[in-house]
């Protein structure tokens, strides 16, 4: 018996739908994608406009599904106590009545999630966490954040902020402030931009973090101090992951994941850094690479319907 389920995942510059068939309601399970599809967001276009047409393409790509009367949404950021977006980088959406707005345009239940919980459920169930009974999902790529699963289903918290692990403070005394508004934020130091910052500040020279990484390869004595920082800094601050949650397992997903020397000589500093004189927790990269949010979206769905 396989169930439908639509997800969507509404991202800054683009908006991905998708709907897949799912066997059964285990946690190790395959999956076939049905359809796959995606359009601009039109966040430059202001909020009603983008409300607009997120709502025409739901309801266009539903269409052939008429079966499924509920769809999951994964957006970055979450909501006050009264529904207003809040903590999204699309930021046209910020202070509004989002989920309010599309729910009104469309007939289908919409549940919505975070973007960083929909990438933790996806991997906890369909990706490299699945078999864990509880998975922390890391995201490094421009941001740093994360979500936190059990048993395949992620925890939201009563502020909507579980799992904000990139703005949780490493170093205080650091001089620049986090777009939050705070100083030393974990983003600070382990998100693409964070490392690629360092090296400006220590060369004088800029160069994305593929580039830092070849010269440190290459002896470069400035990419060798950023990245053994970077790697420090991410020991650091996995190994407050760790004592505090103890979970089963870490993915990591985002571009920064690509890094490959997080599993070896990363794994080494969580290693110095943890509370215990022996640490086993696997740390692993994603399965599911960029589909990660819009199956977890979908995921979302189907938990929600049975
Ligand atoms: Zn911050």
């Amino acid at each position: 018996m396989s169930e439908l389920a639509i997800g969507i995942d509404i991202g800054g510059t683009k908006t991905e739908a998708v709907a897949i068939s799912l066997p059964s309601r285990s946690h190790a399970e395959s999956f076939n994608i049905l359809n796959r599809t995606r359009i601009s967001t039109q966040a430059h276009l202001g909020f009603d406009a983008l409300v607009k047409n997120i709502a025409a393409f739901i309801a266009q790509f539903s269409s052939a599904y008429p079966e499924v009367t509920a769809i999951g949404i994964g957006m970055p950021g979450s909501t006050d106590g009264e529904g207003r977006v809040q903590n999204s980088n699309t930021t046209c959406l910020n202070g509004q009545f989002f989920h309010q707005a599309l729910q009104g345009a469309l007939a289908q239940k919409l549940i919505f999630a975070n973007d960083a919980n929909c990438f933790a459920k996806a991997e906890a169930v369909l990706g490299a966490g699945s078999g864990h009974p509880m998975v922390f999902g890391i995201i490094m790529g421009t941001g740093v954040g994360g979500g936190l699963t059990f048993d395949g289903a992620f925890r939201n918290g009563p502020h909507s902020i579980c799992g904000e692990w990139g703005h949780t403070t490493l170093w205080p005394e650091h001089p620049v402030p986090c777009y939050c508004g705070k100083y030393g934020c974990v983003e600070q130091f382990l998100s693409g931009p964070g490392v690629e910052s360092h090296y400006r500040a220590l060369s004088g020279q800029t160069a994305p973090l593929k580039n830092i990484l070849q010269l440190a390869q290459m002896g470069d004595a400035f990419a060798v101090q950023c990245i053994d920082t970077f790697l420090d800094n991410y020991g650091r601050a996995v190994s407050n992951l760790i004592n505090i949650l103890d979970p089963d397992a870490i993915v990591l997903g985002g571009g920064v994941s690509n890094v490959d020397l997080l599993y070896t000589r990363g794994y080494s500093r969580i290693l110095k850094y943890v509370f215990s004189s022996e640490c086993h927790t696997p740390v692993v990269k994603n399965q599911l690479g960029d589909s990660a949010g819009v199956l977890g979206a979908a995921l979302l769905c189907r938990d929600d319907c049975h």
